[in-house]
């Protein structure tokens, strides 16, 4: 909701207001220089593939294999561990738009989707995301 109000904002304004006026959204809702809020409200590129008032959905800049895409929220929320039981239905429609990305992905013989939670986890941006992977056979975990 916010994401797109700030979208339309955009649209309304000269691109060094908006530009103004997307910093200004970042700093008020506390989102500092996170990279997935910017490819969220458009200040940075990426290969989108799905964006709807909840979610934003792109291809991973480094993939890790044929198909790898981040599912990632448009509300900035660090990690698994800032989610709320509010937040449910949120985590589940992250997963229901994995599915039908990996639908259109023609990952019909399966795929693997990881959260990394913290750094120790491996996690390396701060901004909750889904990892959507497939196109080839994966190894077994642990
Ligand atoms: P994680 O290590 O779980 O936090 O995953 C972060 C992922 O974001 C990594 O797979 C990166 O390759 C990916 N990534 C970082 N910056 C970008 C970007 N600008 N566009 C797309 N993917 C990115």
């Amino acid at each position: 909701m916010i994401s797109f109000a700030r979208q339309r904002l955009g649209r309304f304004l000269p691109p060094f207001l908006s530009r103004f006026a997307q910093s200004l959204f970042r700093i008020y809702y506390n989102m500092g220089d996170c990279i997935f809020c910017k490819i969220v409200d458009g200040t940075a590129k990426a290969d989108i593939l799905h964006r709807d008032e909840r979610v934003t959905v792109f291809r991973d800049l480094h993939p890790a294999a044929p198909t790898h895409i981040l599912i990632v929220p448009n509300r900035h929320i660090d990690s698994v561990d800032q989610l709320e039981e509010a937040d449910a239905s949120l985590a589940g429609h992250m997963f229901v738009v994995a599915k039908q990305i990996a639908a259109r992905e023609n990952l019909s013989d399966g795929y693997r989707l990881i959260v990394n939670t913290g750094p120790q986890g491996g996690q390396t941006v701060f901004h909750l995301h889904l990892h959507l992977i497939g196109g080839r056979q994966m190894r077994a975990m642990g």
